[in-house]
């Protein structure tokens, strides 16, 4: 198979000149153009020639050539039609690479891993688009897409969110989804300059390593992001008030104040004190107060 030829400034400007390619902002396109990034992301994301891919947004195919040199296969998911062409031509020494163009929100990557892996996991690769990085990574875990990891390239903002522990500014409803699916594992910081044209922020990639099983015991899972959106929807109330100003519930006040008791917690306790173990022994006990009402 052919090394890879992308991953560097001239050889991409060349490419881009070559096919008058021109950024679309509205697209989240910043292009990788320093290999020891790309090297550092292959080797975090452990790719074997067992693995099949999905790649999220492969751009002019710059970390495609690599994931295509390093796996069994490659499925790259562009949503840009004016990079269709450019990838056929830089991943045409490749033949393991299936191209989409698609929005990738709205694949059923379910599908796609049962049709190209049988159903068993996938491996994630990107360098993602910022402007939608929260919901590619809830869709991939809450539709229970089959997979061992994800190894992104994100804002190193919200790498530092995924990763925050309970008490901390950066804590919220992402780092606990983090949590429930995966282990979270922060590989390199990423600055500016690694990227075609720059961005205005910082970067850094992130493993998620899906987990079997979650490490709590949830006996209705939608029942406890609820819960966990609705603390930190109203960051500034007490949890008890979040809890019965929400929308999405609708415990009696008695109900929530026993529950938050139960977890041995004050009346004034905030919602980002807790963890994830205490958020789902929350979930269990309003479960069980109010089921089947708030199924
Ligand atoms: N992987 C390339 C690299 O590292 O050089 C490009 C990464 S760039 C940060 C993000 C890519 O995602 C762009 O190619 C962009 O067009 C694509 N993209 C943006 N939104 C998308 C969507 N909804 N579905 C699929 N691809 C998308």
């Amino acid at each position: 198979m052919k090394q890879p030829t992308l991953g560097n400034p001239k050889n991409t400007i060349a490419v881009l000149q070559k096919y008058n390619f021109v950024f679309q902002k509205k697209f989240g396109q910043n292009f990788l153009i320093d290999p020891h990034v790309l090297d550092k992301i292959i080797r975090a994301a452990q790719i074997g020639k067992d693995d099949v891919v999905l790649e999220i947004g492969p751009g002019i195919g710059t970390m495609t050539q690599y994931l295509a040199c390093a796996a069994k296969k490659v499925i790259a998911v562009e949503i840009d039609r004016a990079l269709i062409p450019i990838l056929e031509d830089t991943l045409s020494g490749y033949d393991n690479v299936r191209i989409i163009n698609e929005d990738v929100l709205k694949v059923d990557i379910a599908k796609l891993a049962e049709e190209e892996n049988g159903g068993n996991p996938i491996k994630v690769v990107a360098n993602l688009p910022y402007y939608i990085t929260t919901p590619i990574i809830m869709g991939l875990f809450e539709n229970h897409v089959p997979m061992k990891s994800i190894t992104v390239m994100v804002q190193r903002e919200v790498a530092d969110r995924m990763q925050a522990g309970p008490g901390t500014k950066d804590y919220g409803a992402l780092s606990l989804a983090v949590r429930y699916y995966a282990n979270p594992y922060i590989v390199a910081n990423v600055p500016p300059n690694c990227f075609m044209p720059r961005p205005k922020v910082g970067s850094a990639v992130i493993r998620l390593e899906r987990y079997e099983k979650p490490p709590v015991e949830v006996k209705d899972e939608k029942l406890m992001f609820r819960l966990i959106r609705a603390s930190f929807n109203q960051r500034r109330k007490t949890l008890a008030n979040g809890l019965k100003n929400s929308q999405e519930l609708d415990f009696e006040k008695e109900v929530i104040e026993e529950a938050i008791l139960q977890l041995g917690k004050g009346a004034s306790v905030r919602g980002e004190a807790l963890t994830l173990e205490q958020f789902a022994a929350l979930s269990n006990a309003l479960a069980e107060s109010a089921w089947p009402r708030h199924s």
